[in-house]
Formats: structure tokens, C-alpha cells, sequence
């Protein structure tokens, strides 16, 4: 079995899953769909941010850096927005 998390994101992603787990005969058991208030989802993907370093992903609400503009991973100072993140 697998679990899919943060995947499919887009429709193109959800139809391309679609023909795949249909290619495999390995159809989806279940979906979670977890309820989110749209204002609430905004805040959560907007205030994220991946440093250009390491990869490591930061919140400016609810996981910020210890030291503001600095990777608690590994130091570095630049850091950058998936496209799928801005509001
Ligand atoms: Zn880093």
C-alpha cells in the first residue's frame, strides 16, 4: 500500500494519479479530506517558506525561524516560496 500526503495539488497532478493508480490496477481505498477554512489554508501556505540551502521548511507564524532570516537547519539566509504557496 502508500499514503499520499500533499499530493495530488493540482487537478493536472489529481488526473495524471488517476490514470496512474488506474495503469497499476492499485485504485485509492480512501481519501481524507481535511476541512479547512479557505482564510485559514491562506495563512498556513503563505506564511511557508523552503530554505534555497537544505530544503528545510519554515512558517512565519507556526514554525519560525529561532533567529528571523536564518535556517535553524544549516545557517542559511536565503530562502524561497513554492509557486503553489502564494496566496
Ligand atoms: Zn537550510
Amino acid at each position: 500500500g502508500y499514503m499520499l500526503d500533499g499530493f495530488p495539488r493540482t487537478i493536472q497532478q489529481a488526473e495524471a494519479l488517476e490514470t496512474i493508480t488506474a495503469d497499476l490496477k492499485k485504485p485509492l481505498d480512501a481519501v481524507i479530506n481535511i476541512d479547512v477554512a479557505p482564510a485559514k489554508l491562506v495563512d498556513r501556505l503563505s506564511g511557508r517558506f523552503i530554505c534555497k540551502t537544505c530544503g528545510a521548511t519554515d512558517h512565519k507564524i507556526y514554525n519560525p525561524p529561532k533567529v528571523a532570516g536564518t535556517c535553524d537547519r544549516c545557517g542559511g539566509h536565503e530562502f524561497f516560496q513554492r509557486e503553489d504557496d502564494k496566496p
